[in-house]
């Protein structure tokens, strides 16, 4: 038995953050990982993805060349080379995990390789190895994609993220179906479109892009310009039953407007994930799981049903965001040690869509500002009129504001080039509860992407700039 004043069970963004800020704050920690320190986000989701991503970017820009004066030599069309693109992304998520064992090294936190379960007095005990017993314990155990029942999940020709991420392949797939279009399908659509690959989006809910969390002006940005560049979008699909055949799969749906079949060589479905929490000893150690897997928790504190032990990351019900797992880390550590934390405001975090274009937002959609009853006034800024936009030759997209009426920013949305980035002015405005004024009377650099956000802020005065 070894005794730690902090033991993390899962490595992945939630479980090293939580180890890394314990022991910046002087806590012993032990982190208990059964695969590699980094978890999904690095293995298999966010960075690799974003490398892709990347990749699907360069490809576009280089093809669209002779539009910005550059001239490739005659007869030469530039191609994708997709086993140079996971080599380059495999060679960046490298980089990062040992960079992150080293940062675990210096902080002195103890890494233990092995499959960790909660043992009935609450300590974690590893498959084979020693029992850790921490002061206090956070389980930060992940996520894994869901699955539809009766479509086997093979790796090759039925895959979800865990392989789109890590792909072996010589090349890229001619067709690809991919059923669900929340976060994973459609920035894997954006990045199959972009490269060439003739790709259907199936979808459940009546919209076929982003159906759930980004405010719909935004989201119907992002599915003209997906379709324009070719993605063929079905909305209300129902999948049914797949049907291996020597050229590929053959994918039937029905939507509103009747049944179809299409032939693929690849089908990715990206329709949520769930917690992981079965064998991790919840149950013997009095840690009370919901009905659908997720650890309960007291958002306040991140503290389980059992004192002591803390839940934080995609085994919690909250969005599942390595940035908002982080957050979670930073709120349950300082519980641990009797600080008096300030809770995560689940309602106005950073969301960011790495799709082209880029969809960010935080707060409230206009659709929910309603619905929660606040009279809203709402002001949107196209990108289309934005000087640096046209020389990047980047139009497709806006911004949007919602706010209080003679009140505060309420939500803040965008969609177009480095929304991703340029979304944390929103952020910040949204939770500072500043006012539109506030923001407006800010000067925005000239030429910039972020003057379309001081132009929306101007508009809430009845007068206008540019707008
Ligand atoms: P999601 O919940 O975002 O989207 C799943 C989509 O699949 C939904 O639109 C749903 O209506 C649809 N769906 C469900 N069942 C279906 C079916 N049988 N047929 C057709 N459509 C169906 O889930 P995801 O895209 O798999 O992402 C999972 C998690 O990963 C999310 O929690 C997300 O926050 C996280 N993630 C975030 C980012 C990011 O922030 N950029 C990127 C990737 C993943």
């Amino acid at each position: 038995m070894a005794d730690y004043d902090l033991v993390v069970l899962g490595g992945g963004p939630g479980g090293y953050a939580a180890a890394l800020y314990a022991a910046s704050a002087g806590m012993s920690v032990a982190l208990v990982e059964k695969e590699k320190v980094g978890g999904t986000c690095l293995h298999r989701g966010c960075i690799p993805a974003k490398a892709l991503l990347h990749a699907a970017e360069v490809f576009r820009t280089v093809a669209h060349a002779g539009e910005h004066g550059v001239k490739l030599p005659a007869g030469v069309t530039p191609e994708p080379d997709w086993p140079a693109a996971n080599k380059r992304k495999a060679g960046i998520v490298n980089q990062l995990h040992m960079g992150l064992g080293g940062l675990l090294k210096r902080r002195k936190v103890t890494v233990v390789d092995g499959f960790g379960a909660l043992t009935a007095d609450g300590a974690v005990a590893v498959q084979g190895g020693d029992t850790l017993r921490g002061k206090a314990t956070i389980i930060t155990t992940g996520s894994v994609p869901r699955a539809i029942p009766g479509m086997e999940v093979d790796g090759t020709t039925v895959i979800t993220s865990d392989q789109s991420t890590n792909s072996d392949a010589d090349r890229l797939p001619e067709r690809i179906a991919v059923i669900g279009g929340g976060v994973i399908g459609a920035e894997f659509a954006s990045v199959y479109t972009d490269l060439g690959v003739s790709t259907t989006l199936l979808e459940a809910l009546p919209h076929g892009v982003l159906p759930i969390g980004p405010d719909r002006d935004c989201a119907d940005v992002l599915a003209r310009s997906l379709r324009k560049r070719g993605l063929s979008v079905h909305a209300e699909a129902r999948v049914g039953t797949l049907e291996h055949t020597s050229a590929g799969v053959v994918v039937p749906f029905e939507t509103p407007k009747g049944s179809e079949k299409i032939e693929v060589d690849q089908v990715l479905v990206s329709i949520g994930r769930r917690p992981v929490s079965e064998g991790i000893g919840a149950e013997e150690a009095g840690v009370r799981l919901d009905e659908r897997g997720f650890i309960e928790v007291d958002p306040n504190t991140m503290a389980t049903s059992r004192p002591g032990v803390y839940a934080i990351g995609d085994c919690v019900a909250t969005p599942g965001l390595a940035h908002v797992a982080y957050a979670e880390a930073m709120v349950a550590v300082e519980h641990a040690l009797g600080e008096n934390p300030v809770p995560v405001d689940y309602d106005k975090v950073p969301w960011v869509v790495y799709t082209h274009p880029e969809v960010a937002w935080s707060g409230l959609t206009e659709a929910a500002a309603r619905e929660a009853g606040y009279d809203v006034e709402v002001h949107k800024h196209a990108m289309v009129g934005n000087g640096r936009a046209m020389i990047l030759g980047e139009t497709d997209g806006l911004v949007k504001v919602v706010a209080q009426r003679g009140g505060p920013i309420l939500g803040f949305h965008m969609v177009g080039p480095w929304a991703s980035e340029l979304m944390h002015e929103g952020y910040l405005a949204v939770n500072w509860e500043a006012l539109p004024d506030d923001v407006g009377r800010l000067i925005h650099a000239h030429p910039s992407l972020s003057e379309a956000i001081g132009e929306t802020m101007i508009t809430f005065s009845g007068r206008s700039l540019h707008g």
